[in-house]
């Protein structure tokens, strides 16, 4: 950046998201930083190897390729500092491994991605850490779980395949309170739409293979955290030798730089599809905490800038035979999982509770809305919902 760009401060996030991480210094004078290919990196004399004297040392421990990601991410996500990972699961599982010991207590939402789930009953559980799901819409009432072992609370913010909104503000308060770090998973809102750093939270994972990619062709995940935990997350992934490819690393960094016009455009045909079915019969129930009839829309209008493109409808009553017939209907909605980019999916949720129960009246199935025009994929769910017309 140049020196009347320093300070950053006072710009809109559009503008951040097109200047962070473009230090000159790191990246020279291109727009885009360079890809180093590197394992090896030389030293000029012996003294220069002791730990510390020459800024790149080895390819695993960091490039300038992966400097400029880090950084542009610590900035927008307001974090002491970040590590980049191979995938979103496996910053999820970093960040649950630089928190916790064994004989620790983890509280974990009941909504939260389900893999991040079955780390905690298996790895977890396997290492002495036990872990107690709860209900993701409690607040302060989360300090009646907290026991003296407690040492982190994980959530997600709206959940996967369900969407509830987590106060996290008052389960940082609460988990502060006790001594328990927050964890959380920020890649539906990215740090465009939510800084949870800002809000209390200590670490905030993203798997970046969604809306920082965008394009369905990267895997990679970010883990940002503050000045409380930053040393521990640090050590963990450099002993756990975690790191991305260059070349993926590179393209994330590219997706960046667009990732705001994509989501405005996509919470806006998110809404716009949103809007039409939520009057459709098919629909029982929307699940989406921008749309005014969500139950979590209030702590979300409080919390967040916006909404990404991806939500959840239930079948009022359908049988599994007529969601799959409806869904395999569906000629501009892909199946496929993750979501991020730039095309339309969905799928069937699978939903699995043990702390809660989720009774909705009916098959969930999750929509993500990419960039093609609303009136068209409109279109698509019209002729599907035809096409199944009066099945049982
Ligand atoms: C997809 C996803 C992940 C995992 O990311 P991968 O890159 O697929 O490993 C984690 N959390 C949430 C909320 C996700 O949707």
């Amino acid at each position: 950046m140049s020196s009347h760009d320093e300070d950053g401060s006072k710009q809109g996030p559009a503008t951040r998201l097109v200047r962070t991480g473009r230090d000159p210094a790191l990246t020279g004078p291109f727009v885009n930083p360079p890809v180093v290919h590197a394992s090896t990196v030389l030293f000029p004399n012996v003294d220069m190897m002791a730990p510390g004297a020459q800024k790149y040392a080895y390819g695993r421990r960091g490039t300038p390729t992966s400097d400029g990601l880090e950084t542009a991410i610590s900035e927008l996500e307001n974090a002491e500092g970040t590590v980049l990972c191979p995938s979103g699961l496996s910053a999820v599982s970093t960040a649950l491994l630089a928190i916790l010991s064994a004989g620790d207590h983890l509280l974990m939402a009941d909504n939260v991605y389900e893999p991040a789930r079955h780390i905690a009953v298996t790895t977890l559980a396997r290492l002495g850490i036990r872990t107690t799901f709860f209900d993701p819409t409690l607040g302060s009432e989360i300090a009646s779980l907290m026991e003296p072992e407690t040492k982190a609370v994980y959530v997600e913010s709206p959940g996967s395949l369900t969407f509830e909104m987590t106060d996290i503000p008052a389960i940082a308060a609460a988990a502060h309170a006790r001594g328990a770090y927050v964890l959380t998973d920020n890649t539906w809102a990215t740090p465009y739409f939510f800084k949870p750093l800002d809000h209390g939270a200590d670490i905030s994972i993203q798997a970046g293979t969604k809306y920082l990619s965008g394009h369905s062709d990267v895997m990679i995940g970010t883990l940002a955290a503050n000045d409380a935990v930053w040393k521990a997350v640090k050590n963990t992934h450099g002993n756990l030798g975690l790191c991305v490819g260059p070349d993926d690393i590179y393209l994330a960094n590219r997706g960046l730089r667009t990732m705001g016009i994509r989501l405005d455009r996509q919470m806006q045909s998110a809404l716009t599809v949103a809007r039409w079915l939520e009057q459709r019969p098919e629909v029982k129930r929307l699940l989406h905490p921008a749309m005014p009839s969500d139950p979590g829309h209030a702590i979300w209008k409080r919390d967040m800038k916006g909404a990404s493109g991806l939500f959840g409808i239930v079948m009022d009553g359908w049988s599994e035979d007529k969601t799959k017939a409806f869904l395999n209907g569906l000629g501009l909605f892909g199946l496929g999982y993750s979501w991020g980019g730039f095309e339309s999916l969905a799928i069937p949720a699978k939903i699995h509770r043990t702390a809660t129960s989720w009774e909705a009246g009916g098959p969930t199935i999750r929509l993500h809305v990419g960039l093609e025009e609303p009136a068209d994929l409109i279109a698509d769910l019209e002729q599907s919902f035809a096409r199944i017309g009066n099945l049982a």
